[in-house]
């Protein structure tokens, strides 16, 4: 896929500033972060395609964590469309192959799609591990063996927690944790591992605790993301 091999060529070489989109001047003024314009510049390919499919929404949401954020980003409305995830996936195995791994393991739900496809694009079998009374578990007959050395896909890292998780999902089941990658890092790469870990794509949108949310303090309702349908 163009789209796909385009996004990585952008981390070595800056697209032209005609790239940069009107939604990456509306992103940027929204949240007034130089960051997150200079990312979509040098992503300016892979970030159309999140706005192309929706995945990229504006306003005032409560993320999963608790915190507030003027962004909220939703692979799923990218992932539905099998030939993107398959691209997406692709282009996280291609970043991943040299690991050497032996097994993909993802966190459902958000992680199963895009596991899946960086599955397909290494030649391996793709497993998840989902919750069971609270915790990552691995359930539905899949195994690690001791002899694997697994590579953890996620869809979106935000705060770590849920790869850490399910790195010891596998740890736990006596497998060997080669490394982790994700389509979007939104952790404005604060989160560190202890293996590789590589993102197609960095945004660090800004998040706010709920008692100290501008947007909170401007009025604006805040929407649970998934909840109800977002306009643009
Ligand atoms: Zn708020």
């Amino acid at each position: 896929m163009t789209t796909i091999s385009s996004a990585q060529r952008t981390d070595c070489n800056a697209a032209p500033m005609s790239a940069a989109s009107s939604f990456a001047m509306t992103v940027t003024e929204s949240f007034g972060t130089e960051g997150i314009l200079r990312e979509l510049m040098t992503r300016d390919e892979l970030l159309d395609l999140f706005r192309r499919s929706g995945a990229l929404l504006e306003g005032h949401f409560r993320l999963s964590s608790g915190l507030h954020s003027p962004g909220y980003l939703q692979c799923a409305l990218v992932l539905q469309h099998p030939r993107h995830a398959e691209a997406l996936g692709r282009a996280i195995a291609d970043r991943t192959r040299d690991l050497g791994a032996t097994l993909v393991l993802s966190p459902a739900l958000g992680g199963v799609i895009i596991g899946h496809e960086v599955g397909r694009g290494l030649g391996l079998r793709a497993v998840f591990a989902e919750r069971q009374d609270g915790a990552l578990t691995l359930r539905r007959g899949f195994t690690i063996a001791e002899s694997d050395r697994v590579l953890v896909i996620e869809d979106v890292l935000t705060t770590g927690g849920s790869t850490r998780e399910t790195m010891q999902v596998a740890k736990a089941a006596g497998g060997h944790v080669v490394g982790a990658a994700s389509i979007v890092d939104r952790s404005g790469g604060a989160v560190r591992f202890d293996v590789p870990f590589s993102a197609l794509l960095d945004i660090a949108l800004p998040t706010y605790e709920a008692d100290r949310c501008p947007l909170c303090g401007e009025g604006l309702p805040v929407v649970k993301p998934g909840s109800k349908p977002v306009t643009a």
